[in-house]
């Protein structure tokens, strides 16, 4: 047995699998010519940050168009980092948004798919498997440095100036050690983390071509890397070659901080012997303040957490729609030429992403999603408005639910015409929106009639409006109503003619619609005032005008 053999022996006894038993239990897909298979790799930290739902909407997208896979695996390799129910919480995140995976974790120690375990720490197996076969190849050895070790070598580097810090080259302690010196520590139960044998050199440059950020030119890597940590648990660079190549991953969608490892992860792939996928780097998301742009913050921007958007209650279709815009800058154009198109029918492209940074603008979801909950019908608003405040907000639930008929008919108005308002962007705004229409919550407030009619004057149009009131059939036999109260009571009909002579009338028509819908809704501006009163119904419309009159 020659000594890298005895070596893998000894590091790994209970090894009995081989690569090629991998490679027949993780075959390649079979998937139509061109299918991507993407990943979302999170780690479980408890928190979805709104780069992370963009990456893994990125991913599926990316899956999606082309007939492929779209997976969701949790690398929790980093005990440290990792909160309890920190996978739950993306799970969660995802799902609310409809990002969801086709295959991977499903939930907390649930998964589907045929490729798994989707969970690091479940496949300890597999990464030792292709630990022990690069010690085989001499491509692997025990480094048995201990910490102090490894920071006294930090500060010789320092000390003598070298221009290339860290584990490589003359500076790789255990690289040369001898298999009796390796087998002694060994023994004795030195602990030790496994390192690549690097086959880098310090003049050599690689070059790929990442898809979003075009080609790319970097040094080789030279160091001598930790594969497994002195617990056996393999590093994020390690785990990812691993599970990359058997989970048939094609295409690497992941934030760009990691770009400055692909070296290290090209030539991982090379000596493990696997075809490395394909990069696709994603630039963060960014958000302009006092005229520069940093990165959007878990520490001061409430928006970075995906959580924020479930609180305010934007519905998922305009998170999505917004990150859209972000991701792709021809989506607005396309969202113009189709204006009813599914999300999913846009022609997503990697190579259309910024490659600096797109600019997250609040204001901008804000218009987004005025523009996307607009064209919904009243009945998904009113689902979406009980789902929400069920959750957030207690006594809108109350008032909403209490008769859903009234509630759907309320959010009806302005709904389904050519040009629909936009008055709601979140489902928190509902309640402000809504609450004229319920009794407890509407005052009779008269602050805002229009300054050119007096007291007295709308007290008589208000009880000649109550005296006659009937309600209409249509909008137009309405504001023929309104245009009869005129006349009598000296206002003009028609606006035109008031404005030629203006000394000849109280005020015209607009002002005595603006006294009735004031006394009506305590505002000045609403949806369509006839439709209001139809939802309102006549017993309580004559109410209102009546306690109007009495309070002038
Ligand atoms: N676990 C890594 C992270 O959370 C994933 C990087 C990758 O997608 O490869 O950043």
């Amino acid at each position: 047995m020659d000594e890298n053999k005895a070596l893998a022996e000894l590091l790994f006894p209970n090894v009995t699998q081989t690569p090629e038993d991998l490679e027949t239990l993780f075959p390649a897909r079979n998937l139509q010519e061109g299918a991507r298979v993407t990943r979302f790799a999170p780690s479980p930290t408890g928190f979805l940050h709104i780069g992370g739902l963009f990456a893994a909407l990125v991913s599926k997208l990316t899956a999606q168009m082309t007939g492929g896979v779209f997976m969701l695996r949790i690398e929790d390799t980093d005990k440290k980092r990792e909160i309890e129910d920190g996978v739950s919480e993306i799970i969660k995140g995802l799902k609310a948004f409809g990002v969801t995976p086709d295959e991977g974790v499903t939930g907390f120690g649930t998964e589907k798919g045929e490729y798994g375990p989707y969970t690091q720490s479940k496949r300890a197996g597999i990464y030792h498997v292709i630990a022990k076969s690069l010690v085989e190849k001499g491509l692997a050895y025990p480094c048995f440095c201990s910490e102090e070790e490894l920071s006294a070598l930090r500060e010789q580097q320092e000390k003598e100036g070298a221009l290339i810090k860290g584990y490589f080259g003359k500076w790789a302690k255990c690289r040369s050690l001898s298999f009796e010196e390796q087998k002694k520590l060994v023994e004795e139960g030195r602990p030790y983390t496994l390192r690549l044998r690097s086959p880098g050199s310090e003049d050599k440059r690689i070059t790929f071509v990442d898809l979003v950020k075009g080609k790319i030119e970097m040094p080789e890597n030279i160091q001598d890397i930790v594969l497994l940590k002195t617990d056996s648990i393999p590093t994020y660079h390690f785990a990812h070659a691993v599970d990359d190549h058997f989970m048939r991953t094609t295409h690497v969608t992941r934030g760009d901080e990691w770009i400055s490892s692909v070296p290290t992860h090209i030539q991982l792939f090379s000596v493990c012997g696997f075809k490395a996928p394909k990069y696709a780097h994603i630039s963060p998301i960014m958000k302009e303040e006092n005229g520069s742009k940093r990165k959007l913050s878990k520490r001061k921007d409430p928006e970075a957490a995906v959580t924020y958007y479930a609180e305010e209650g934007f519905p998922k279709e305009s998170v999505l729609e917004y990150l859209l815009t972000l991701a792709n800058s021809n989506f607005e154009d396309w969202r113009r030429a189709n204006p009813d198109a599914e999300l999913s029918e846009f022609p997503f492209n990697l190579k259309k992403m910024s490659v600096s940074g797109a600019l997250f603008d609040l204001t901008k979801l804000t218009d987004v999603s005025k523009n996307v909950i607009s064209k919904m019908s009243a009945k998904k608003v009113l689902d979406y408005a009980l789902e929400w405040s069920k959750e957030y907000d207690e006594k809108l639930y109350a008032l909403l639910s209490r008769d859903t008929a009234y509630s759907e008919a309320v959010l009806s108005i302005d709904r389904g015409t050519p040009k629909p308002r936009k008055d709601i962007a979140k489902f928190c705004e509902i309640g402000a929106y809504v609450s004229y229409f319920f009794d407890e919550e509407f005052e009779t407030d008269l602050s805002e009639l229009p300054e050119n009619v007096s007291k007295e004057n709308a007290a008589k149009i208000l009880s000649a409006y109550a005296a006659s009131y009937e309600q209409a059939a249509d909008n137009s036999e309405w504001f023929e109503s309104i245009k009869t109260l005129c006349g009598p009571l000296g206002f003009s009909p028609n606006v035109k003619e008031y404005k030629k002579n203006p000394e000849q009338f109280l005020g015209h028509v607009g002002d005595v619609s603006t006294v009735i819908r004031v006394a009506v809704t305590g505002r000045r501006n609403t949806p369509d005032l006839f439709s209001i009163m139809t939802v309102l119904g006549k017993e309580r419309v004559i109410k209102r005008l009546n306690d109007a009159i009495a309070s002038l």
